[in-house]
């Protein structure tokens, strides 16, 4: 993916119809049409064999109009400059649907952590943040885990900045370990949050949570926490994919042992507890197809695209992952009927919660688990509702009427600060 990556491109033309139908001064808007800063890096890390590799990392700060940027990072084989701008873009959105203070920013590196040892990894993880630290700070900017990145990464980058600062800064990052003034419930809010959203829309179509049907693509932080907290709500997990294959019951999947299994295993493959398809192209088809009330894509970009959406027979699709469904995609799902939770509403549970842990590290004082859960529950309530009138009045679907919400706030923010200097 190049630095316009379909992605860049789905988000940008979706803003630029969101202006237009609010009759936004594009004077103002098209400030929003490029990312503030970007940054490239390229470095070399030790491995442990004693040879040097040569690793390329990023971090896009979309726009601060909103407060400081925030925004995951992730280490993966295919992280590309286009694909940060546009996860970046996408997190600016997402905070200003959610009515969070911060604006949005994206980093990764290109590597196959996979193939890597703790070692190396945190050897990356500590360069890179090195590399990027003239852009950190918890008034500037604010990096959190995103795919194949988790509390231990957060921890070493916010000891490598404490380190360089001469003091201890845990605003720095969130969806850090708790011991180091992490949130509690931060690392499933992004799971709870898509299950909370899922709640209040099936009520909206008189459809009931307890005995519907779900399939999930990914079984990471995002895809497990979804199954769990939908499990517990009563529905039945009939498929889940990752990249070991998909297991599928209809009688339903046992999750918390699938949990305990990928806790211990990593993947679901050697889960005794359904029919299991060991290539996970395969298994995406089939679990894409499926026949169940509700999908949630929560693994990674441009997974339902105009080749596969018209075999989803799914009646609602909430995104759990960022950016699954490409644009001419959703064009036929809104031709078929589908009601589609957009990314920017569906998974903002998680950046909820790190500005939660945020406000947390600013006061060092903790809240605890119940006061999180309940004000995530609250927020991303709101957020919901309140796209969900905007769909309404305007005729459209979620994702243009989350847009103009999105689009609308930080052009009127740009507005009232006015162009510098
Ligand atoms: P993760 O690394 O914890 O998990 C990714 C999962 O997807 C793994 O189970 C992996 O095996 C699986 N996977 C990868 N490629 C796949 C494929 N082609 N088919 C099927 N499964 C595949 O990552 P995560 O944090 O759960 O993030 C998943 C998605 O959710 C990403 O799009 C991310 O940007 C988005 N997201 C994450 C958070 C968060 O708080 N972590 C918040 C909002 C959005």
């Amino acid at each position: 993916m190049s630095q316009s990556s379909g992605l860049l491109l789905d988000v940008l033309s979706r803003m630029d119809e969101a202006a237009t139908r609010l009759k936004l001064d594009w004077e103002i808007y098209k400030t929003l049409k490029s990312p503030r800063t970007s940054l490239t890096a390229t470095f070399p890390i030790r491995m442990d064999d004693g040879s040097v590799e040569i690793f390329t990392g990023y971090r896009v700060l979309y726009n601060y109009a909103r407060g400081p940027s925030k925004g995951g990072i992730r280490f993966h084989p295919d992280v590309r400059i286009g694909e940060v701008t546009a996860l970046a873009a996408l997190m600016m959105l997402k905070c200003a649907v959610a009515g969070v203070p911060f604006g949005g920013a994206k980093g990764g590196v290109t590597c196959d952590p996979t193939k890597m040892s703790m070692n190396e990894l945190e050897r990356l993880t500590r360069r890179y943040t090195y590399m990027i630290l003239p852009l950190l700070g918890p008034e500037k900017d604010i990096p959190a885990p995103d795919v194949n990145t988790n509390e231990q990464t957060m921890a070493w980058m916010m000891d490598t900045y404490s380190m360089l600062a001469g003091y201890t800064v845990p605003g720095v990052v969130t969806g850090k370990p708790f011991e180091l003034g992490g949130s509690r419930g931060r690392s499933y809010a992004t799971g709870r949050g898509v299950a909370y959203v899922t709640s209040e829309l099936l009520q909206r179509l008189n459809m009931s949570l307890k005995g519907a049907t779900v399939a999930v693509q990914g079984f990471g932080k995002v895809g497990s926490n979804t199954a769990r907290f939908l499990h517990q709500e009563g529905c039945k997990i009939v498929g889940v994919t990752d990249l070991s294959g998909g297991i599928y019951n209809e009688n339903g999947i046992d999750i918390p042992s699938l949990i305990k299994h990928t806790n211990n295993e990593k993947y679901i493959s050697g889960f005794d507890g359904g029919e299991f398809v060991a290539d996970y192209k395969k298994a995406n088809e089939k679990l894409i197809r499926s026949n169940v009330d509700i999908l949630v894509p929560a693994a990674l970009e441009n997974q339902i695209t105009e080749e596969n959406a018209s075999e989803i027979n799914a009646k609602v699709i909430v995104e759990g992952a960022n950016g699954p469904i490409t644009n001419s995609a959703d064009i036929i799902l809104s031709k078929k009927g589908k009601t589609v939770v957009p990314d920017i509403v569906a998974n903002a549970g998680g950046v909820i919660v790190s500005y939660f842990e945020w406000v947390q590290d600013v006061q060092a004082y903790l809240w605890t688990e119940d006061q999180v859960n309940q004000r995530l529950k609250e927020v991303i309530t709101e957020a919901f509702l309140k796209v969900w009138n905007i769909a309404e009045k305007h005729g459209t679907d979620m994702r243009h009427a989350a847009y103009m919400e999105a689009v609308r706030k930080i052009v009127e923010v740009t507005r009232l600060r006015g162009i510098f200097p």
